[in-house]
């Protein structure tokens, strides 16, 4: 199993920085965030040091996401929210500050005032066919 000395969620897999776990498998355990954006802000990570998402394999993604649906209805059930949002960040740009690939589960409450920026845009000619061709290409679809 990969792990790097100098990580802290590899310190937390290992037992050796204390966490509130409250789910764990073989893959992977879910505990409190330590700066909750709201009451019950999940982290469920995997036991391995992997960065980024497109680290993992097909499969190995499948094993790890398997419970998010089980964690999300313990969220719904047991806080209780009336939501939930499932953020997941991918390098520096994209916000990711823990450098072990992360799930967060933030629950949310009707007017609980959490939110972020979407500011939709539009394609402009021929962009929209551009990106179709290269992702498209790409991922052989
Ligand atoms: P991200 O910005 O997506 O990398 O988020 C990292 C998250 O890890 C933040 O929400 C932190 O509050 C959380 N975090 C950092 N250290 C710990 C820790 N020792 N225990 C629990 N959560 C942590
Ligand atoms: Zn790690």
């Amino acid at each position: 199993m990969s792990r790097d000395p100098d990580c802290i969620f590899c310190r937390i897999v290992s037992g050796e920085i204390p966490c509130h776990k409250v789910y764990e498998n073989e893959h992977g355990l879910a505990f409190l965030d330590v700066g909750p954006l709201a009451d019950g802000h999940l982290l469920w990570i995997p036991r391995e040091h992997v960065v980024a998402l497109d680290d993992l394999t097909e499969s190995q993604a499948a094993d790890l996401c398997r419970p998010l649906p089980r964690l999300g209805r313990a969220m719904r059930d047991v806080l209780p929210a009336e939501g939930y949002n499932v953020l997941q960040n991918n390098g520096r740009v994209a916000g990711q500050e823990v450098m072990h690939l992360h799930f967060h589960l933030i629950p949310r409450t009707q007017g609980d005032g959490l939110g972020y920026r979407w500011h939709p845009g539009r394609y402009g000619p021929g962009r929209a066919e551009a990106l179709v061709a290269a992702l498209g290409g790409a991922l052989g679809g």
